[in-house]
């Protein structure tokens, strides 16, 4: 594994050219990073108004993902899932037949393993570099330029991303060959949304015990239960506060993702398979558009804890 370490201080200006596709709650904040550290960006979405945030953020609006690779250095995607992906790289007007100038596309979503590994064996033999670079940290470490960014591919491409890759995160890892960027994120979303779980269930248990939850979420900061879920989720819960930062919908798709490369591997993941269960609750109940914290919904109603209009009590 290699570290890039700490994000250097404000860049000069005139860096370079990157391709930004996918501007939703990742994505714009990570491509206004770029902007703010002298890159030029030409953003590519399917949705018009998040291409005008771009804009308005100060980059130059594409036609196409050909059209957003046309003469840039470095093509970067954030886009919800596999499917995307691969419309953007095989699809009409996509990356395989309009490569960007420096030929290097680098992934930033999360998406199948093993898809990734097709994508980069295919771009390979149109001699275009291909790094899946999934990230954690939320819309907060996009916002901030904090993001924990793990890679995957040939040490030479990540070594070409890597000046763009510090515009947008602070921890940066090279942790293997192609896909296995991917593999690690799936890791981390196993131990996200397990964490997740055990925080609904603390404060499940605590609120039928009358404990008041913020001194129970402190008295957990301060203790070895701590955790980022705890800090961030842990607040949003408490004050039934579900607006989305990381949708329920999203942590399904990384959890299915999760499911799937285990499946293939033989590998049981017991606590993941009822973790998810928890999340499939969720969204039958109109709750997949909602921030990860929304699980508590679900304990919420295990604990008969609905008021009449469908609150929950607090
Ligand atoms: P999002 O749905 O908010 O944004 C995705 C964007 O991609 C949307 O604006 C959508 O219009 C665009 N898009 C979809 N198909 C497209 C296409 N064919 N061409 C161009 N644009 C297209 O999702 P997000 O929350 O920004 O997440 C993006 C990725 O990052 C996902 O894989 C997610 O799992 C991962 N991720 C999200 C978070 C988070 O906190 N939101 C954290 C870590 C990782």
């Amino acid at each position: 594994m290699s570290d890039l370490g700490e994000r250097t201080a404000v860049p000069p200006q005139g860096k370079g050219c990157v391709g930004f596709i996918g501007l939703g709650t990742m994505g714009r904040e990570m491509a206004a990073n770029l902007l703010k550290a002298g890159y030029r960006v030409q953003a590519f979405d399917v949705i018009p108004a998040a291409l005008d945030t771009a804009v308005a953020a100060g980059g130059v609006a594409a036609t196409s993902p050909a059209n957003a690779a046309e003469g840039a250095d470095i093509a970067v995607l954030m886009l919800p899932d596999t499917p995307q992906v691969e419309e953007v790289i095989y699809g009409e007007n996509g990356l395989l037949v309009a490569p960007p100038a420096g030929r290097l596309i680098v992934d930033m979503s999360t998406i199948s393993p093993v898809a990734t590994r097709r994508i980069h064996a295919d771009l390979a033999e149109a001699g275009v570099a291909f790094i899946d670079a999934p990230v954690s940290g939320g819309s907060i470490g996009a916002k901030n330029a904090t993001l924990s960014i793990m890679a995957g591919g040939e040490a030479s491409a990540f070594a070409r991303a890597a000046p763009v890759l510090r515009a947008m995160g602070t921890t940066i890892s090279l942790v293997g060959a192609a896909g296995a960027g991917q593999t690690v994120k799936l890791c981390n979303q196993l131990v996200c949304g397990i964490n997740i779980q055990a925080i609904c269930e603390a404060l499940a248990l605590a609120r039928a015990s009358g404990v008041d939850l913020a001194q129970l979420r402190s008295v957990l900061l301060g203790g070895s239960a701590n955790s980022w879920m705890i800090e961030n989720l842990g607040a949003a819960m408490i004050a039934g506060d579900d607006s989305a930062g990381f949708r329920i919908d999203l942590m399904l798709k990384d959890l299915r993702l999760a499911h799937d490369h285990a499946q293939a591997l033989s590998v049981p993941l017991p606590a993941t398979a009822l973790v998810t269960s928890q999340y499939v609750d969720a969204r039958v109940h109109g709750e997949g558009h909602c921030g990860n914290q929304a699980l508590f919904r679900v304990y919420d109603r295990m604990t008969n804890q609905l008021r009449d209009d469908g609150g929950a009590r607090r």
